[in-house]
C-alpha cells in the first residue's frame, strides 16, 4: 500500500500541501442546532453556514419532514426517466417556475448538479462560455465539460466582457453568480443584461447566495433589481436559504425539456427523495410568505450589524450586498491561525485559502443567520479583535 502510494505521489503532495498550510481536514461535528454546533463537550457559535434564514433547524422543517416521510418513505428509487417522475417533484417544479416567473423548473439533487447538467447539456464544441473570474467551482467545471471556449473577465469587469463578446464565436452564454460566495458582494446585473442584450448572448446566473435572502419574495437579486424576466438561465441551490438540499435551474420550457433528454447529471442520478421535494415546497412557500420576509429583514439588519462593526474596527471588508462578509487576511497561515484562535474562544469562522480564493488572499468568511443575535455580533467583535491583535 505504501508502495503504490508513493509511485502515485500521495505522500509528497499531502506534505506539500501542509508546506504551503492548504492542507485540510475534516472536524468532527456531533451536534448542530440554530446557530450553535457542538462537539466532544465544546461549544460554538457557528459563522460558517449558509443556512441563510435559519430554516434547516426550525420547527417548520421538521413538521414538513415527517409529513413528507409518513407519506412518501425514503428513497425514489431511481433516476426519474426510468421510475416516473413523482407528483411531488412536479408540483415543487411548479411552485419553483412560478417563484422564479419562468415557464417551467427542473430540480437536481443538488445545486453542483444543476451546473454539471445543464451547461453541457446546453453548450458544444463550436460555442463560448464567457465567465466571471469569481464563479463557482461548478460552473467552472460544468463550462470546461462542456468543450465549449472558455472567456473569463476579471471580477465584474463590464469592460472587458464586452470585449470578449465582441470576439466570441458560436452561441455565446455569459455565466456569473448574482452574490459571490466568497467574497459576498454583488454582480452588476443590469449592466450585465444590457450587454448580453446587445451581443445575443444567453446568460447564466447563479442565484445560489441571493435566492431566499433579497428581491421580492426572496426571489434573488436579479428580480430586486428588476432584470429576472431577461436573464436566460437561472439556477440556485435549495441548500442554503432553503435550508436543505438539492437545486433547479429555471428557464423556458423548451430549455427544459432539452435537460430532460440531455443533463446527465439529471438523467443518470437517482431522484431526489419524495418527501424532500415535498419539504421543499413547504418551505418554499413560508420563503415566500410574511413570515419569510421577516426572517430577511432579519438576517440583512444582522449582516449589517456585523458589516459596521468590522468597518468600525477598521478590518472592513467590502460591504457585503447580501449575508456573506470576507475579512480578508492575505497569507494562509495566518487567516488559519485567526481562525483556530476565534474557535479557542467559541467561535466558528472557517479560513478559506487557495484554491477557493487566489493564493494571497486568504480569508476569515462569516455568514449570517437570521437566527443570530446582536449580543453574538458584539461577542464576535471582541473576539475578533483579539485574534486580530494576537497574531500583530
Ligand atoms: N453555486 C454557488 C455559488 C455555491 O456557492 C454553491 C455551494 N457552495 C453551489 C453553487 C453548489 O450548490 P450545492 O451546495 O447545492 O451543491
Amino acid at each position: 500500500m505504501q508502495q503504490r502510494s508513493d509511485k502515485w505521489n500521495i505522500t509528497g503532495q499531502l506534505d506539500e500541501l501542509r508546506a504551503q498550510g492548504l492542507w485540510r481536514e475534516l472536524r468532527p461535528l456531533d451536534e448542530a442546532s440554530g446557530v450553535t454546533v457542538r462537539t466532544a463537550g465544546q461549544e460554538w457559535i457557528n459563522f460558517s453556514s449558509n443556512d441563510y434564514l435559519g430554516l434547516a433547524g426550525s420547527a417548520e422543517m421538521q413538521n414538513a419532514l415527517a409529513e413528507g416521510v409518513a407519506r412518501y418513505g425514503g428513497g425514489s428509487g431511481a433516476s426519474r426517466l426510468v421510475c416516473g417522475s413523482h407528483r411531488a417533484h412536479a408540483a415543487l417544479e411548479e411552485a419553483l417556475a412560478d417563484f422564479k416567473g419562468t415557464e417551467a423548473a427542473l430540480t437536481f439533487s443538488s445545486g453542483f448538479a444543476v451546473a454539471l447538467g445543464t451547461i453541457p447539456a446546453l453548450m458544444g464544441a463550436e460555442d463560448t462560455i464567457i465567465l466571471d473570474k469569481l464563479s463557482h467551482a461548478s460552473l467552472v467545471d460544468a463550462a470546461r465539460l462542456s468543450g465549449a471556449t472558455i472567456r473569463v473577465f476579471p471580477h465584474n469587469h463590464l469592460e472587458k466582457l464586452e470585449r470578449l463578446l465582441q470576439t466570441a464565436k458560436g452561441r455565446v452564454l455569459v455565466v456569473t453568480e448574482s452574490i459571490f460566495s466568497m467574497d459576498g458582494d454583488a454582480a452588476p446585473l443590469e449592466d450585465i443584461v444590457a450587454l448580453k442584450n446587445k451581443f445575443g448572448a444567453w446568460l447564466l446566473v447563479d442565484e445560489a447566495h441571493a435566492v431566499g435572502v433579497l428581491g421580492p419574495q426572496g426571489r434573488g437579486l436579479a428580480a430586486a433589481l428588476g432584470v429576472d424576466q431577461q436573464v436566460d438561465l437561472h439556477l440556485g441551490t435549495l441548500s442554503k436559504a432553503f435550508g436543505l438540499s438539492g437545486g433547479y435551474l429555471a428557464a423556458s420550457r423548451q430549455v427544459i425539456d432539452l435537460l430532460i433528454n440531455r443533463a446527465r447529471s439529471f438523467i443518470y442520478s437517482t431522484a431526489p427523495p419524495f418527501h424532500l421535494a415535498h419539504a421543499l415546497n413547504v418551505i418554499l412557500n413560508l420563503i415566500r410568505s410574511e413570515q419569510g420576509e421577516a426572517l430577511r429583514a432579519q438576517v440583512l439588519g444582522i449582516a449589517k450589524q456585523a458589516h459596521d462593526l468590522l468597518a468600525s474596527m477598521g478590518v472592513a471588508s467590502p460591504p457585503g450586498a447580501a449575508a456573506i462578509l470576507p475579512l480578508i487576511i492575505g497569507e494562509a497561515s495566518r487567516a488559519v491561525a485567526v481562525s483556530s484562535r476565534l474557535r479557542d474562544s467559541g467561535f466558528l469562522i472557517p479560513c478559506i485559502r487557495y484554491p477557493t480564493v487566489a493564493r494571497g488572499s486568504a480569508r476569515l468568511r462569516i455568514t449570517l443567520s437570521a437566527r443570530h443575535t446582536a449580543p453574538q455580533i458584539q461577542a464576535l467583535g471582541q473576539a475578533l479583535r483579539e485574534a486580530l491583535d494576537f497574531q500583530d
